[in-house]
């Protein structure tokens, strides 16, 4: 990297709450960002929640805020469909390689929907976790930001993809789009790549996958909502019939030396979540959650004690031991609760699964290696040596208000690192 020019431009990889606000924060203190996003709209996973606990208000209203920001922001260039794949240099210089995969769709999408009236083929929905389908030209979700549609590319060389590219009166699909690979120079970088579901497949005994009517909770949170794949009813996924007799458990692979050793600290509180989505639904529904303790950490207690005072809503002290199908597709929960020394074999129309949080590995080649800890997690402090930070949950399990306070440090160092020594601002 030697004679490579000085850059004040930051570099804020993952584009979900912690980037967004990485990325705001550090354009609003009036130095450039370039925000790239793997997927093909902003967001991330606080884009799939039904509500937030504790207030149950809707994620969209704190994301619209930041997109809000965004767009009034022209020190901020949003890039989707885009990943780092490999990052060179150091402090003050790096050389960012972005490598960018084609949405068939350009900057002239006006949203109108005519692609998708000309699409056939059904691909499986990503945002609604596969549990239904959408035509191969579609909108993220109905809240993507940015607001463009995506070609999937299993019709870009195809007849129906020349039907979709006649159907839009405003020359945006481009079936030749290619992917593409850049180089960028930037002067430091926060990585706020977020965190996915642990896999449920691999707690054997729990049958997800196997065992009809076992989900997890982040499909609760889209069979929950209105543009979820039932469009907000809770159904059982195997029969659509309304689930009102649930078994939420907690800590399903948490905590657990065999899986995720850690608390993912914000798991009981969206189990809550849930309980209170199915009591608000179904007058006569009753809801069990089988916890092993609950963290509702600092104010988040009185949420949690307010779905104690429910009488439909039970706390069973248990981890279950397994679960198999019953009769009728009904999931049968087997264990002991801890207190009463009972054994059970408890049958119920829906089981959700608590599973927890893991870091997205970043999948850059870097040039000192970031720092993560023994669980994949990117140590969050950024010394000024490096030019490197972490925001929201790539750097540890938080809610959506710590992501947001840890991304807005994140920004702060970014730039004390591109003014260290630069006497402020270029
Ligand atoms: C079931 C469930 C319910 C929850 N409910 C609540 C709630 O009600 N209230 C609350 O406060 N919290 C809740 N949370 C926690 C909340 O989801 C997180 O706090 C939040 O998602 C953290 O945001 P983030 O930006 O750090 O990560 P993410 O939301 O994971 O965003 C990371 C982004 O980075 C992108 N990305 C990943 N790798 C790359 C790469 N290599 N290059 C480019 N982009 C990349 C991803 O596509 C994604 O868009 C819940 C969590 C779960 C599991």
């Amino acid at each position: 990297m030697q004679g490579a020019r000085e850059s004040q431009t930051v570099l804020v990889v993952g584009g979900g709450i912690a980037g967004i606000t990485a990325a705001v924060e550090i354009a609003e203190t009036g130095y450039d960002v370039v925000l790239v996003e793997k997927t093909a709209s902003l967001g991330g996973r606080v884009a799939q929640l039904n509500r937030y606990f504790p207030k149950l208000c809707h994620p969209a209203c704190g994301l619209e805020i930041n997109y809000q920001r965004l767009r009034g922001n022209p020190r901020v260039k949003v890039i989707t469909l885009a990943t780092v794949t490999a990052i060179a240099g150091e402090r003050g210089r790096y050389s960012a390689t972005i490598v960018t995969t084609p949405r068939h769709v350009n900057a002239r999408c006006t949203a109108c929907g005519d692609c998708a009236k000309a699409a056939t083929t059904q691909v499986p929905n990503a945002f609604n976790c596969g549990l239904d389908a959408v035509k191969a030209a579609y909108l993220p979700h109905p809240m993507a930001f940015p607001m463009r549609y995506v070609i999937a590319p299993e019709v870009a060389g195809t007849a129906e993809g020349q039907a979709i590219l006649a159907a839009c009166k405003y020359g945006a699909v481009d079936l030749e789009e290619k992917p593409t690979s850049f180089e960028l120079t930037v002067g430091a970088v926060v990585w706020a790549t977020g965190w996915k579901p642990y896999d449920a497949a691999k707690l054997d005994s729990y049958g997800y996958g196997r065992v009809p009517n076992v989900v997890t909770n982040v499909e609760m949170e889209r069979l929950a909502a209105p543009g979820g794949p039932t469009g907000g009813r809770i159904l059982r996924p195997s029969d659509g019939r309304e689930a009102k007799h649930v078994a939420l458990i907690q800590c399903a692979g948490s905590r657990d030396y065999n899986h995720l050793p850690y608390c993912s600290r914000i798991c009981c509180l969206a189990s809550l979540k849930h309980a209170a989505y199915v009591r608000e639904q179904y007058a006569d529904a009753s809801v069990d959650i089988y916890y092993i303790d609950i963290r509702a950490h600092d104010k988040l207690e009185a949420f949690y004690l307010k779905l104690k005072a429910d009488p439909q809503v039970r706390f069973v002290k248990s981890k279950p031991a397994s679960i198999t199908a019953g009769e009728g597709a009904s999931p049968v929960l087997h264990g002991e609760n801890t207190l009463t020394r009972e054994l059970y074999d408890s049958a119920y129309d829906l089981v959700v699964l608590a599973t927890g949080m893991e870091p997205v590995a970043t999948g850059a080649k870097l040039p000192q290696g970031l720092p993560v800890d023994d669980y994949g997690f990117v140590v969050p402090g950024l010394d000024e040596e490096t030019g490197l930070a972490a925001a929201g949950v790539a750097s540890g399990p938080l809610d959506v208000s710590m992501s947001a306070q840890s991304a807005t440090a994140a920004a702060l160092k970014a730039v004390q690192a591109i003014t260290a020594g630069a006497g402020g601002r270029a």
